[in-house]
């Protein structure tokens, strides 16, 4: 196979975090705790190590006291690369889902990537909408990294495309892998937090609009031999393709 056809996913782990279950799901399951699942995907396409969403950072007093991490040994992003003889250094691209504090918390440690995020996106965290305001924690993003802002879809390589799917967030992405095979391995983010989101078109609990998002989880589920992975379910946890 030619070199320029390789193209890999793995699915990776940052631990896990608790969060009420209401904010992954709209209208649904009051009162109840989630010990949500955090796992960045890792992919490698034209020889390019690409890593989508960056985990949960230190989280500050104000968060730690509404949301508990956890990680087993081994658990953590770093770790999880070093298994795979990786340092953050070695990352050349990575993908912010959306900047939400549970998917950009270690932009930081990539020092050497070009981050491609929605410009909306970008824009929306620092001037958040008041009721979104504890969603983002500003340390968290703002570091010194390359951002690339970008409107609307972008093909990263042959086989890695960003499809914008607002509502959870206004900029909003997911990423679409294409396998050899036919085969298409579709990184929700938090369009889909779990997967009843796309089974049964149920919304997530964030949102900055629920038509939009509506409208993002139909995009989704129009994706054809499509291997979903929902941003936080605990059911799917490992992914190693092809
Ligand atoms: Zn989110």
């Amino acid at each position: 196979m030619d070199m320029a056809d390789e193209v890999s996913v793995r699915l990776l782990s940052d631990g896990r975090f608790t969060l009420p279950k209401p904010f992954l799901v709209y209208g649904k399951y009051f009162g109840e705790t989630y010990e949500a699942a955090l796992k960045p995907l890792l992919i490698i396409s034209e020889g390019k190590r690409i890593l989508v969403d960056t985990g949960i950072g230190e989280l500050p007093e104000k968060h730690a006291r509404f949301h508990q991490v956890i990680r087993g040994p081994g658990e953590a992003l770093e770790e999880q690369l070093r298994a795979l003889d990786l340092g953050p250094e070695d990352i050349d691209v990575v993908v912010n889902t959306h900047l939400h504090f549970d998917h950009c918390g270690k932009n930081a440690l990539f020092e050497n990537a070009l981050f491609y995020v929605q410009l909306a996106e970008l824009r929306y965290a620092y001037a958040p909408d008041r009721f979104m305001k504890n969603a983002y924690i500003r340390d968290f993003f703002d570091v010194p990294v390359k951002y690339v802002p970008i409107r609307g879809p972008h093909r990263l390589t042959k086989h890695v495309h960003i499809l914008p799917t607002p509502g959870h967030t206004p900029g909003h992405q997911s990423v679409v892998v294409e396998l050899p095979d036919g085969r298409k391995v579709v990184y929700c983010g938090d369009a889909a937090t779990l997967r009843e989101c796309l089974e049964r078109r149920n919304i997530p609990g964030v949102l900055w609009r629920s038509d939009v998002a509506l409208r993002s989880i139909d995009k989704l589920r129009g994706i054809e031999n499509a291997i979903y992975i929902y941003s936080h379910d605990r059911e799917q946890v490992r992914l190693v393709l092809p």
